[in-house]
């Protein structure tokens, strides 16, 4: 995939730095720096300014009091800068004289490439410290460490360090020939219809998961399984692993349940009213794009 199609979230745009989440020293420098760069996280929003448009990154003297340093997330390097990530709490949205706080979901279709790729490695760690409060093994507290990038059982016996999780899930799209396998969840868009996805469990390949999903969701039996892109999706943590599978089946039954919904539609299909396809800068979107592209470059022969 070349760099031009990357998909939104994704992109190594900010130099983690991992020998850097240990030097003490260099952090504390960092910290205190006039070039540090902080992005306030507050109800998993980030900040957008009004004048000038565009999101907004606090330097230090702007960090208000009650944002506790311990809590800071070190992200990495950023448009030169080290930057890190601040969970504000509070049930009213602080920093109004800047901007407002808005959901990434929507960001996502406007910001650079660079700040939606902060954002969601942002985004990720702020709420997967949020939910390992307690060490899982002996239920003591955990703290941050490696600057955040990790967190520490604080009981001495214990002592377990605890690693951020990424959630995979595959997402594919089933071909049989000129049609394509598309399924809907109730909960949707009346009429919107996408590539089916789901998580890959303890003990599977990838292409298994992949093979299971479409069988536990369709009846669709597929055959060949070819890798196509992944993309971040910080709601909250997966890592979205794309596909394409040949199907060797074709009669669809909703063996599960969790689809409402689930039809072989044409490229013509696609390109009409119905049925609505998935968010622009959604995966799913990616690879029903590149499926009607593909056999637009051989007519095009
Ligand atoms: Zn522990």
């Amino acid at each position: 995939m070349s760099t031009e199609n990357r998909h939104v979230f994704a992109g190594a745009f900010v130099d983690r730095s991992g020998e850097r989440r240990k030097d003490a020293d260099w952090l504390a420098d960092a910290l205190a720096s006039d070039d540090s760069r902080f992005v306030p996280v507050w109800n998993d929003k980030f900040l957008v300014g009004d004048e000038p448009a565009g999101t907004v990154l606090l330097e230090h003297h702007q960090l208000s009091h009650a944002a506790a340093e311990q809590e800071l997330i070190f992200l990495g390097i950023f448009r030169d800068n080290p930057t890190f990530a601040i969970r504000i709490d509070g049930e009213d949205a602080p920093f109004r004289e800047l901007g407002q706080f808005q959901e990434l979901r929507y960001l996502g279709t406007i910001l650079p490439p660079d700040e939606a790729n902060l954002f969601a490695h942002a985004r990720a760690l702020v709420l997967w410290h949020a939910s390992q409060v307690f060490c899982g093994i002996c239920g003591s507290a955990a703290r941050p460490g490696a600057a955040g990038n990790s967190r520490i059982c604080i009981n001495e016996s214990c002592g377990r360090e605890i690693h951020p999780r990424v959630d995979p899930a595959i997402i594919v799209l089933v071909e049989d020939g000129d049609r394509c396998l598309l399924g809907r969840q109730q909960s949707w868009p009346e009429g919107r219809y996408s590539t089916i996805a789901g998580f890959v469990e303890p003990g599977e390949s990838l292409e298994d998961a992949v093979r299971r999903e479409v069988y536990e969701e369709t009846n669709i039996r597929v055959g060949k399984v070819t890798y196509h892109s992944s993309q971040p999706w910080p709601f909250p943590s997966s890592l979205m692993l794309g596909f394409t599978a040949e199907a060797r089946t074709t009669d669809i039954e909703l063996n599960d349940g969790e689809l409402d919904d689930a039809r072989w539609f044409t490229r013509e299909d696609l390109r009409s009213d119905f049925p609505k396809l998935p968010f622009r800068i959604s995966i799913a979107r990616r690879l029903v794009d590149g499926w009607l592209e593909s056999r637009d470059a051989v007519d095009g022969q």
